[in-house]
């Protein structure tokens, strides 16, 4: 199968049974993931929706994800098929849906938007990455740095990443999501008068939008078991894997929470605990209005910004 006429004939196999489609996906997947992003690629320019960078590529790759695991379910009761062909009229049909990438109804509520764009935000930037570690759970710059198990060096790129965002990285992408300030504000008044009822929603929202985003990084992508988080957190290696899972992964993040606070009794264990603005210098919260102010025109780019 490693030649070239093998791998051009492999598009034509047929699989006749659940357990050869299983065994055939296998050998095949980066070719089917490939493809399933071809697709997502092709659809997007078609659509006028493509843009040459960073930002688009990883959009592809996420929903080329999307596409196979749909594809991976599917084909088995579709026994016998020729997979690739499979594959692509699946997503024929996936992108011929109104709206097809459209993930989660909850999504389209400002709560979503908001933890939707950060998300979006943060597979593009490490300010933005950083800043989830504020935004969803209220840790500061030094517990962020306890949490990861820095030293003094990787310690002071946390505190530039707070730094930049709270300048103005907060402020750009909040536009570029297409958030009003009173959409900021009206969040900010939910969680003042019932705080219990906006953890829960973002609780919700947040599960399908890291799993989501995860799988623009597929190397950072899969969730390690305890006792590979208590090696990685002991040894320090894997800064990498760290940073970025622990980031996207509130599941992750409460098991390492738990094994740090043997040595850090103040860290405490992660609950979603919504912060709107970005966290000041001397770790004050910022008042509704103190950094925004600026409502108008921000809906112009909402468009690109689910994309991206
Ligand atoms: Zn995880």
């Amino acid at each position: 199968m490693q030649d070239q006429p093998h791998a051009l004939s492999r598009f034509s196999v047929l699989v006749a049974t659940a357990e050869e489609f299983e065994q055939f996906t296998n050998d095949t997947l980066p070719e089917l993931l490939d493809r399933a992003a071809v697709h997502t690629r092709k659809f997007l320019k078609e659509t006028g929706q493509w843009a040459d960078d960073v930002a688009h590529e990883k959009l592809a790759l996420r929903w080329g994800y999307e596409l196979l695991e749909r594809f991976l379910v599917c084909g088995r009761l579709e026994v016998p098929c020729r997979p690739f062909f499979l594959l692509d009229s699946l997503a024929a049909k996936f992108f011929s849906q109104p709206d097809p990438m459209r993930y989660h109804r909850g999504l389209l509520t400002p709560l979503g938007r908001f933890l939707d764009g950060l998300a979006s935000k943060a597979v593009i930037s490490r300010d933005a990455l950083m800043a989830l570690f504020y935004h969803l759970y209220g840790f500061g710059q030094s517990q962020v740095v306890k949490v990861l198990g820095l030293d003094a060096m990787d310690s002071q790129r946390i505190y530039k990443n707070f730094g930049r965002w709270r300048r103005d990285g907060w402020q750009r992408t909040v536009e570029e999501i297409g958030l009003t300030e009173p959409e900021l504000s009206s969040l900010e008044d939910q969680k003042s008068q019932d705080a219990k009822r906006v953890s829960t929603d973002a609780g919700r929202l947040l599960g399908e939008v890291q799993t989501h985003y995860r799988k623009s990084e597929p190397e950072h992508f899969p969730c390690l078991s305890g006792e590979q988080w208590a090696d990685i957190c002991r040894d320090g290696h894997s800064y990498d894997y760290r940073v970025w899972h622990l980031a996207m992964c509130r599941e992750c993040l409460e098991i390492v929470c738990r094994f740090r606070q043997g040595e850090f009794p103040d860290i405490p264990v992660p609950a979603v605990d919504l912060y709107v603005r970005p966290l000041q210098k001397n770790g004050l919260m910022v008042e509704a209005g103190v950094n925004g102010g600026n409502g108008h025109g921000m809906a112009t780019r909402r468009a690109n910004s689910r994309l991206s």
